[in-house]
């Protein structure tokens, strides 16, 4: 069988689950070459922040881990995220004989629930996953618990999040575009989430999974 590739397009702001690779699947984690971004770098002005979520080089490193691995169906989070990044990814593919074949779209029936969020929660810049406010350690923020020995200022982590919000409205459109150029709309499924309790409930998580191993 031939081996496939799956984007899913999350609004920032509702990923609070990890999806496990096992057996057939795996699930491409973008936090190790995140990490080892951030190592390098540090986030102190706002251009910073947009090189790091532009930080194309990263497609090569995504290359070298999904080279050998044996899964009949490597899943993406988020990634690639521009369209710059979305290009030169499939290029890379192409080299290998792969290509994008689906992509699974999850976001909120409106926008107000993604405004609610933002409130609560915070995004970890690192793994992209969603954690609660600390509404009493406003200086300096530790990160999600994956992520607790990195520190931001809440300043630079608000901007943080909604550059990452603003970044993926205007890029996901970009790449659906571009995936409609060669692909068939049938390829693309569609999930929305109504309420925050439907997000935390495993629901979507399991839609997810269930479209994955149709
Ligand atoms: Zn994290």
């Amino acid at each position: 069988m031939e081996k496939k590739i799956i984007l899913i397009l999350i609004v920032p702001i509702v990923k609070y689950f990890d999806l496990d690779s096992k057996e057939n699947n795996f699930f491409f984690d973008i936090r190790k070459i995140n990490r080892n971004f951030l190592s390098k770098k540090i986030i102190k002005e706002e251009k910073d922040i947009f090189h790091f979520l532009e930080n194309i080089e990263k497609n090569e490193k995504v290359m070298e881990l999904i080279k050998n691995r044996k899964e009949k169906k490597i899943i993406f989070t988020n990634y690639p995220k521009s369209k710059e990044e979305f290009i030169s990814f499939n290029k890379e593919l192409e080299k290998i004989n792969l290509k994008i074949n689906s992509i699974i779209i999850v976001d909120t029936i409106n926008y107000d629930l993604v405004e609610n969020l933002m409130k609560k929660y915070l995004i970890c810049p690192i793994c992209e996953k969603i954690f609660l406010r600390d509404e009493n350690n406003k200086k300096k923020y530790n990160l999600c618990p994956n992520d607790e020995d990195i520190k931001f200022s809440q300043e630079i982590l608000n901007k943080i999040n909604i550059e990452m919000i603003n970044y993926y409205f205007h890029n996901s459109k970009n790449i659906i575009e571009l995936f409609l150029k060669n692909n068939s709309i049938s390829n693309i499924q569609h999930i929305k989430i109504r309420n925050i309790e439907e997000l935390f409930s495993e629901k979507i998580e399991n839609e997810i999974l269930k479209i994955i191993n149709k």
